[in-house]
């Protein structure tokens, strides 16, 4: 008897609390594929320039126009980049790989191909790591391949034109095991990889211009199901927003068509956000339509060890590293460590500017980096403008040391420096120099000082008589009367000890 369960059989224990045939037996499978373009000046096989935004076709050539007889040579810089993101990515970068043609018809593609890595990518592997509602998350890639991008096919009115500057651009294809559950998961892996991608200086992180590109397979399975469902690729949403919401339409749409008795068909669908629903493109075709070849005119891809060895101990930190350092070793709040991390050039200017605090005014290096980390917080972030990899700030991090270095020296107060933030933004000039030139420099000098404070006892006797009576709440009073007097120059803690003297006294 004890070989069998204590459940009588077809008892309710063997059913699901649902109802039969509701959403919540199935699970959704989604695996994205995110094309991010290499931030390299010129074309894959080319030396055409890849700046975005220049007039139609004047960015092309012979072998990236696919003009018959021109020979393509793979761009360095390029290979460099992608093993740089195989590595930032935990990925087995591999020493040898292979470009293949891909072969299909579409105006966009005037060789008749793609030049693309199909059996032998560049990477295998790795994970991006993300977090979902406060939980951290990985997941795994299946591989990164190198590949050129197609042209652009522009519709105007009834005609369509081709723009051939973006033909043969750098991509990564980034491709993920279909294990996310949903779309708000898809989302902030999304924001995860391209983080990881700017922080290694890979990928521009450019969205609008299309610089960074996400296809989401979604399919869904009863749930507990080991086997996959049938797919659908959602295409072109340029958004994470929009990343989420198309993929939770999809789900949607999948559940109601199954319970309706319907089945999924394997297509490729865009989304309409303004009905908040995807749409059919096209019917997908299958990978061995595609004819893929290795490229007769490409050696194959050979990076010798040695250099792969430099490219991996040369990344660049990594958002997460960088947040783990400062929270760990200059005590900041994670919440400021992620503010301060939103940018790369950001995080670089914060460090380079902490490191040199530290080193002028010898403090302590988690002294100087809150220092640091709070002023560029409060005053400097506002007017930092950036663009792709790139970024501007008021003042560089050298000058804000020079001004920072004159706060610790107590030769100007902090709200003083507020002021010559200001104006060395206006002149360029350093602070040392516009509070020299300007007389900005704090009041120290003790006579100076102690006139100042006797002029406000002498003007505010009822709040002298209030001090004296008890309330010495009123001593931040008089220091602000004392600080107006000098137009903000007095040394605050020196002005309230000769306040206190003289009033205690
Ligand atoms: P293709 O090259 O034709 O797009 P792949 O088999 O290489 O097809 O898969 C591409 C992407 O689709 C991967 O990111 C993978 O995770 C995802 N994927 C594959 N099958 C499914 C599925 N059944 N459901 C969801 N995603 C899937
Ligand atoms: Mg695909
Ligand atoms: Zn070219």
């Amino acid at each position: 008897m004890s070989d069998f369960s204590t459940e009588p059989a077809g008892s309710a224990a063997d059913f699901s609390t649902e109802p039969a045939g509701s959403a919540a037996d199935f699970e959704a499978v989604i695996g994205l594929e995110v094309h991010a373009q290499l931030a390299t000046r010129t074309k894959l096989f080319c030396g055409c320039s890849t700046a975005y935004g220049a007039a139609p076709n004047t960015q092309v050539c012979a072998v990236c126009l696919g003009l018959p007889g021109a020979l393509p040579v793979v761009n360095a810089r390029a290979l460099e980049l992608a093993a740089l993101a195989g590595f930032s990515l935990g990925c087995d970068v591999r020493p040898r790989s292979v470009f293949a043609r891909k072969s299909y018809f579409y105006p966009d593609l005037a060789k008749g191909y793609q030049i693309s890595q199909l059996d032998e990518p560049l990477c295998l592997g790795g994970y991006v790591r993300y977090v979902l509602d406060g939980e951290a998350r990985s997941a795994r890639l299946t591989r990164i391949h190198v590949e050129e991008d197609a042209a652009k096919n522009l519709h105007l009115g009834g005609r369509t034109v081709v723009d051939f500057n973006r033909a043969g651009t750098p991509l990564i294809e980034i491709v993920g095991e279909p294990e996310l559950r949903s779309g708000a998961e898809a989302e902030a892996y999304l924001r995860a990889l391209r983080e990881v991608l700017m922080f290694a200086g890979v990928n521009d992180g450019n969205l609008e211009e299309g610089s960074f590109r996400c296809d989401a397979n979604v399919s869904i399975r009863p749930r507990g199901s080991a086997t996959l469902g049938t797919r659908v690729e959602l295409k072109n949403i340029n958004s994470f927003r929009f990343v989420r919401l198309a993929i939770e339409s999809e789900i949607r749409r999948q559940e109601a068509l199954v319970l309706d008795g319907g089945k999924v068909t394997q297509e490729t669908r865009g989304y309409d956000d303004a009905r908040d629903a995807t749409f059919a493109m096209r019917s997908k075709e299958e990978a061995h339509d595609y004819r893929y070849f290795p490229d007769p005119d490409l050696p194959p891809v050979s990076i010798a060890p040695a250099r792969l060895d430099a490219l991996r101990d040369s990344r660049p930190e990594l958002a997460e590293d960088v947040r783990a350092r400062w929270t760990n070793e200059l005590g900041l709040t994670a919440y400021d460590a992620g503010v301060l991390t939103a940018h790369p050039e950001v995080a670089r200017y914060v460090d380079r500017a902490a490191t040199g605090l530290a080193a002028k005014a010898s403090l302590a290096a988690n002294v100087a980096g809150k220092k640091v980390a709070n002023f560029v917080m409060s005053e400097v972030l506002r007017d930092v403008t950036t663009d792709g990899l790139a970024a501007r700030f008021p003042i560089s991090a050298d000058a804000l040391v020079g001004l920072l270095v004159l706060v610790e020296a107590g030769t100007i107060n902090g709200k003083i420096a507020k002021d010559v933030l200001v104006r060395m933004r206006e002149s360029g000039d350093d602070a040392a120099t516009i509070v020299e030139r300007e007389g900005l420099a704090q009041v120290t000098d003790t006579g100076a000082l102690e006139a100042a404070v006797d002029a406000v006892i002498a003007a505010s006797p009822s709040q002298v008589a209030q001090y004296r009576a008890g309330k010495t709440a009123l001593l931040g009073y008089f220091v602000g009367q004392v600080m107006k007097a000098t137009k903000g120059q007095a040394n605050p803690a020196q002005v309230q000890a000769i306040l206190k003297a003289k009033l205690d006294g």
